[in-house]
């Protein structure tokens, strides 16, 4: 699944060619830096491969999730409409923008449910922010469509389903914007990083901006750049960017890999005829980052969790129903408005309604499922054994559940 597992002399050349300067920085210093844009190349790069006009490098997926949001205008009482299911740094980046999440239920295929995206829309609402969780695509057309009669704008966070495609297209490229996350368990990686792609020529010029203090870089050095708007610093560095471009050009290797290794996977899971599989809405263009399965319910599911873990065999496999980091039940940080400064009463009081307001559909769907990292690495024995391994686990829970009835 992720680029560190395939990590070697292509990432080293590209580091020695930023200590051979010096230059750390992504601007300026052009007579030091001796050719060497890394940054800017990795931009290039990215627009390339994924077919979008511009590209701006940012310091995380985060962070290129706010800077997205702030270039279209996402701000202070604007209501962004998500999924329940998602990383944490979905939903912190729409409050680190003064904006609201909307947290609604998803579908069986682990991403928004359009009709329950429809239902949330209010007179505040500004953005659907569908996730493409786990390397498969949301259901691009229908929220799109759903954009278009509502007026909204839509923003892909595509930051863990680099190289996914949707009808042709790579996902992070269709709506208005979209981000990807080069963080160091994403399918390439940086190390930290993250990019916002867009084909909008203003979007991007204020992506340029905000991520370096507001500077237009229209100037004739750094002192002189006018800054039309306030900014941060988003910046990814030199040598974070150059590693990005050393596993840019491996993405496609890993992503044959990952699919090749999701097909035997998957082809052992088939034979239980219990086990069902995600909903993909584009089965061509899954990245494969990860296998998803269900079982036929959340008892069985969590008896097959804790045998997995009994037998030593859970690792690499989640259950995301328990945990912490991906789904609305554990996010108690949120529900009980942990902040260490003031946040806006509107929000506050959004946010209140996480604890009282149940997600039936999105619990009926997340604790009967469990995903699969993909690794590189596998051979193919590894996966017939863990395959074998996880199926006897199923088959055993399911003979003993059917035994006691
Ligand atoms: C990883 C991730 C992010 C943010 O990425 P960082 O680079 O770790 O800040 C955002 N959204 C999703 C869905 C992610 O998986």
């Amino acid at each position: 699944m992720p680029g560190f597992e395939f990590f070697g002399e292509e990432e080293r050349k590209q580091i020695d060619d930023v200590m051979g300067t010096g230059i750390l920085m992504r601007y300026g210093f052009d007579a030091q830096r001796k050719g060497n844009w890394k940054a800017k190349e990795l931009e290039q790069k990215i627009s390339e491969t994924f077919g979008s006009k511009y590209a701006q490098l940012t310091s995380s997926g985060t962070a290129a999730l706010t800077t997205a949001m702030a270039a279209l205008g996402i701000g202070y009482g604007d209501e962004v409409i998500m999924p329940a299911f998602t990383f944490v740094a979905s939903f912190e980046a729409v409050i680190s923008v003064g904006a609201i999440p909307v947290l609604v239920d998803i579908d069986e295929s682990l991403t928004l449910d359009p009709n329950a995206v429809k239902a949330a829309i209010t007179s505040k609402t500004k953005c659907v922010m569908p996730v493409h969780m786990c390397g498969s695509m949301a259901d691009i057309d229908a929220l799109k469509n759903i954009c278009k009669e509502n007026n909204l704008i839509l923003l892909e966070d595509a930051c863990q389903s680099i190289g996914a495609t949707y009808k042709g297209k790579y996902v992070g490229t269709i709506g208005d914007a979209g981000t990807f996350s080069f963080d160091f368990v994403k399918t390439i990686t940086c190390g930290e990083g993250g990019a916002v792609l867009t084909n909008n020529e203003e979007v991007y010029t204020k992506c340029d901006g905000y991520t370096d203090h507001g500077h237009d870089h229209q100037g004739v050095d750094r002192g002189a750049d006018l800054h039309p708007f306030v900014g941060y610093n988003y910046r990814i560095s030199e040598l974070h960017a150059a590693i990005g471009v050393a596993q840019i050009g491996k993405l496609n290797n890993f992503l044959s890999i990952q699919r090749k290794n999701h097909a035997l996977l998957k082809s052992i899971l088939s034979a239980i005829p219990e086990v069902t599989f995600r909903k993909i809405h584009d089965e061509e263009g899954d990245s494969c980052t990860f296998l998803t399965w269900f079982l036929p319910d959340g008892e069985i599911t969590a008896t097959v969790v804790a045998e997995m873990k009994s037998q030593n065999i859970l690792a690499g496999n989640f259950y995301w129903f328990d945990n912490n980091w991906h789904y609305i039940r554990k996010w108690d940080h949120l529900k009980n408005n942990k902040f260490l400064n003031n946040q806006s009463e509107p929000l506050q009081q959004q946010l209140k309604k996480y604890s009282a307001e149940p997600f039936t559909a999105s619990d009926a769907i997340m604790s009967r499922c469990i995903s699969t990292a993909i690794s590189l690495t596998w051979t193919e024995e590894q996966i017939s054994e863990k395959g074998e391994k996880i199926a006897g686990v199923i088959k055993k829970v399911l003979k003993d559940k059917y035994a006691s009835v």
